[in-house]
């Protein structure tokens, strides 16, 4: 079950309540690490084992690249666009239903139907990063093409029958930017009433805070510095308790044309790179949410982006400006626990 976990150990905390950490590689190509207080090394063992079979399992759901055995995942709902609606697990049909009313809910800044877009970039980055001497940018009309199958309203979801349905056979979906923090969500609320004192799940990058630690403190998680990627120095540290904090950033997926960095994350109008900030992370509960606002966030200029959360009680946010000014939504330095 725990093949892929490369440790779990225990480390004192103080004499009942013991620190565990496992970390793993495999989910979400990103590095994974669970630390859980509990005074019980079963619990703290079985929290690690339930957080690690849900991320694998929504790991394969949501996986766009790849087909496993016996399952229905966003490869097959996609490789069945204009042929037929698929029937999928709950877990995936929620996520999409989702996806889709954050873009109504992000001005369209958010698309989880911008797949034949992201999917140039995705190409191009690929053969960019292992032939950086013929690295090239997408074509602008090959974007716009694909840009015709994005339109959000060809997402065809029935409840009923948990199928999902692409109308257009050119469309297929892209979750990058919420499924990490729809499966955390989901790790997170399955072993939130397991008995440990604390759980803190960091899926790379994308933390959420359950409890507290050993001593009740809350979880210190820092926040990257995007001028000092290489150092411990961290911007500024979020103190958190039943909290998600996720970022998006300009340095996480990148390659270089011509000497210019080009990342990730895509303008939906202009088909290329945001170029508002340097980074944004967001603070809130669902870390489902803090994970599509992060994106969506990043694509939007900082006056539509203070406008939105007025629209999200309980999220705040942290803007780093491409000249490094950093900007706080009102209520980050509180929630945060600055
Ligand atoms: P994140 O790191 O959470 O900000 O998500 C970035 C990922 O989301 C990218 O790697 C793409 O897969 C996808 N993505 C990029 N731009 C957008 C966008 N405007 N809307 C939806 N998904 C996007
Ligand atoms: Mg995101």
């Amino acid at each position: 079950m725990l093949a892929f976990v490369l440790a779990f150990f225990c480390l004192p905390a103080n004499a009942a309540v013991q620190k565990y950490q496992a970390q793993f590689f495999d989910v979400f190509d990103t590095f994974s690490q669970v630390t859980v207080y509990s005074s019980d090394k079963e619990v703290a063992q079985t929290v690690t084992a339930t957080v690690y079979e849900t991320l694998l399992e929504c790991h394969q759901l949501f996986d766009i690249y790849n087909e496993y055995e016996g399952i229905n995942n966003l490869k097959t709902v996609n490789d069945n666009a204009g042929i037929a609606p698929v029937k999928v697990d709950e877990r995936l049909f929620a996520m999409v239903a989702y996806g889709k009313e954050m873009y109504y809910q992000t001005n369209g800044r958010m698309n989880i139907a911008m797949g034949s877009v992201l999917k140039i970039w995705h190409r191009c980055r690929t053969e960019g990063l292992l032939s950086p001497e013929k690295a090239a940018l997408p074509d602008m009309d090959e974007l716009k093409q694909a840009q015709r199958a994005t339109d959000i309203e060809n997402i065809i979801l029935d409840e009923e029958n948990q199928t999902i349905f692409l109308a257009d056979p050119n469309m297929s979906l892209d979750v990058g930017a919420l499924a990490k923090g729809w499966a955390v969500e989901l790790a997170a609320d399955s072993v939130q009433d397991m008995g440990a004192e604390g759980v803190l799940l960091n899926i790379g990058g994308n933390v959420r805070a359950l409890g507290h630690r050993g001593d009740g403190s809350p979880w210190r998680v820092g926040v990257q510095d995007p001028a000092n990627l290489s150092g411990q120095e961290s911007l500024t540290v979020a103190n958190l308790s039943g909290l998600s904090l996720v970022t998006s950033g300009d340095y996480q997926r990148s390659y270089t044309v011509d000497g210019r960095s080009y990342h990730h994350i895509i303008d939906p109008e202009t088909l290329m790179p945001a170029e508002h900030y340097r980074q944004v992370t967001v603070i809130t509960e669902d870390s489902g949410l803090a994970d599509a606002l992060s994106t969506a966030l990043f694509v939007m200029p900082l006056e539509e982006g203070l406008l939105l959360l007025d629209d999200f009680p309980g999220v705040c946010a942290l803007w780093v400006c491409k000249d490094g000014t950093v900007i706080r939504s009102e209520g980050f330095a509180e929630m945060a626990g600055e």
